[in-house]
């Protein structure tokens, strides 16, 4: 549990004048209360008032859990045949909430017939956003959250090792990725940030393909696209080696991605408009004649969700502070010839940035 962001809530609230905040997502659950769980279809949140305790609604078989995570105040539980709405408006009475002019909510992600319980029992309030105040936040991270996300960045440098090691010739993109979830579970990681992606020769040549039975062949480019979540926070690192000699045209894609990820890097630091770390890097890509080749934005906030405020794309006039977490991955990407994508998570420092994860990016030649 933490007590100084639950407080920061309250504040939020009492300033505005909402008469309760009701945060329902894993990741705001965890941020709020410590428990990182998946409630699948069940109702589980926390409900913070502007005066007086917070409660957590919960199914009573996770109760210990809650507890365990640290959750000291008061936690409704109910049972499979029990409505949770029921227990939550007794609750609400008990505390005094019985009339409401407005309240918030996760928008984004609250089921609409979730909503609509609450609504029926403040008829005439308004919901707001609750993402609003909590994105803002979780922007900028605290020390504790910095060593967590440290650690992350290094079973994620450690996961590439494991991968690179594992390529010879003939060996399969499903082969190696099984290798390197394999290395990271026996390190206790029982959860990856996303669907781990190795790609080999046109297959690296999709952002987003699908790992399968392709088999590695020399002149191939790989792309390994991997991180895992600790202790409740996510890693993203991707990197691209070549097995055996590349010939010119993929060398010099692999040199501009690099030079265009480098310029990015160099530019973070307090006060850059945060869209300028993208148009540094496009620019950079397309007077290098690939800027059809480069589809997606430079990166996005990294911390309890893999992709988080603030989106670093070109239209973000935010400037970056002191302890925003981001990655940066430009890439450049042709059909049947392959792709390039180099990816670091950064954090912006007093005066700069530090990269959180440290594999090498010079281009490596598998032999
Ligand atoms: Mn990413
Ligand atoms: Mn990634």
């Amino acid at each position: 549990m933490n007590e100084g962001r639950i407080q920061k809530v309250k504040d939020w609230l009492k300033e505005k004048g909402h008469a309760f905040a009701f945060i329902h997502t894993t990741a705001n659950v965890f941020y709020l209360s410590g428990l990182f769980t998946d409630p699948h279809e069940r109702v589980l949140g926390v409900f913070v008032l502007p005066e007086g305790e917070p409660f957590m609604i919960c199914p009573g078989m996770e109760r210990t859990q809650a507890k365990a995570a640290g959750w000291t105040y008061d936690i409704v539980g109910y049972s499979d045949s029990e409505d949770p709405w029921d227990k939550v408006q007794e609750k609400l009475d008990m505390q005094g909430v019985v009339i409401a002019s407005s309240f918030a909510v996760e928008k984004e992600s609250l089921p609409y017939a979730r909503g609509e319980k609450l609504q029926h029992m403040f008829h005439d309030a308004n919901i707001v956003a609750a993402e609003e105040y909590l994105n803002e936040l979780r922007l900028i991270k605290e020390e504790s959250e910095l060593e967590t996300l440290k650690e992350a960045a290094k079973l994620a440098d450690y996961g590439v090792e494991v991968g690179v090691a594992a390529l010879h010739e003939g060996v399969t993109e499903m082969e190696v990725l099984a290798k390197i979830e394999y290395e990271l579970k026996k390190k206790g990681i029982s959860q990856m940030s996303f669907s781990t992606m190795v790609l080999f020769g046109e297959k690296a040549g999709q952002p987003h393909g699908k790992p399968g039975l392709r088999k590695l062949q020399h002149g191939d480019l790989v792309l390994f696209d991997l991180g895992v979540v600790l202790d409740g926070y996510c890693s993203d690192i991707t990197r691209t080696v070549a097995f055996g000699d590349l010939d010119e045209k993929r060398r010099e894609i692999y040199e501009t991605v690099l030079q265009a990820q480098l310029k990015a890097l160099e530019a973070s630091k307090p006060g850059t408009r945060i869209g300028d770390l993208d148009v540094i890097a496009r620019n950079h890509i397309t007077e290098a004649g690939y800027g059809d080749y480069f589809p997606h934005r430079i990166g996005h906030g990294l911390g309890i969700d893999v992709h988080e405020f603030p989106s670093m794309s070109d239209n973000n006039d935010g400037v970056l502070r002191e302890g925003m977490t981001y990655t940066i991955e430009p890439g450049i990407y042709i059909d049947d010839l392959g792709g390039v994508r180099i990816e670091d998570d950064v954090v912006v420092t007093a005066d700069g940035y530090e990269t959180l994860t440290k594999y090498p990016k010079n281009l490596q030649i598998i032999k």
